[in-house]
């Protein structure tokens, strides 16, 4: 992938985290309405950034992180490059997208892709109730996936200054790496646009907690009818 292509992608990427994060807020409101407990999972903070150099007359090699060739960086063109100035420095189009440690603790995956189980514990069904409130939250053109968290978060202390660490004994999964399907099917990797959509909704089976936050039915009522006998023998 180009300098540029990678650039573009972190940036949708980072979309995709604002637009989760966005959505949250919202969805907390409505649960704080309802007296729910709403602290299973946060949306990971990250920044983006660009490498360069902190003086013009230095010349830009990339980083070894970066896995771009320095010698080949030296071949592509000013377009290619894509480098920009501020103040003395040089800003390479060399883009990361950087979160926090988070340790070496479980990973948990609630969805792929194409894949949207549904769950009866606390955490995942509040992650089944989310993806459908930011489906309806959205205009009906995005759903999330590819939701994976990790709990227990290691918080350095130099770190505590923090939101995320002002309770370091947080079971909240630490939301990161999501993907979406848009309705433009332009929001990054793996956004597969409106089959992407579909899928989500056919497979998306309501948890109590869609219907505590009053969302709308996804489907028609006769497929909720059919799957209603289900959702009533699973506790949560
Ligand atoms: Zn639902």
């Amino acid at each position: 992938m180009s300098i540029l292509a990678n650039r573009d992608q972190l940036v949708k990427e980072a979309i995709t985290l604002g637009r989760a994060e966005n959505a949250k807020p919202t969805a907390l409101r409505y649960q704080y309405y309802l007296q729910l407990n709403c602290l299973e999972f946060k949306v990971t903070d990250f920044i983006l950034a660009r490498e360069g150099t902190a003086c013009v007359n230095d010349r830009f090699e990339p980083s070894p992180a970066s896995g771009v060739d320095s010698s080949h960086y030296l071949t592509l063109s000013d377009a290619e490059k894509d480098e920009t100035t501020s103040g003395t420095a040089v800003i390479s189009s060399i883009t990361w997208l950087l979160e926090r440690e988070r340790g070496d603790v479980e990973l948990r995956k609630y969805s792929g892709t194409l894949d949207h189980p549904r769950y009866s514990d606390k955490q995942g069904a509040t992650i089944n109730a989310f993806q459908h409130f930011t489906y309806l939250y959205s205009n009906e053109t995005l759903v999330l996936a590819d939701i994976q968290g990790k709990s227990n978060i290691f918080t350095p202390l130099y770190l505590h200054r923090s939101s995320e660490s002002h309770d370091p004994k947080s079971q909240a999964a630490i939301l990161f790496d999501l993907m979406s399907h848009t309705a433009t099917g332009g929001s990054g990797t793996g956004d597969q646009g409106e089959k992407g959509i579909q899928t989500s909704l056919d497979q998306h089976e309501c948890v109590q907690k869609c219907a505590l936050l009053s969302l709308k039915p996804l489907r028609e009522p006769e497929a909720l009818d059919a799957n209603e006998e289900d959702n009533d023998s699973n506790s949560e």
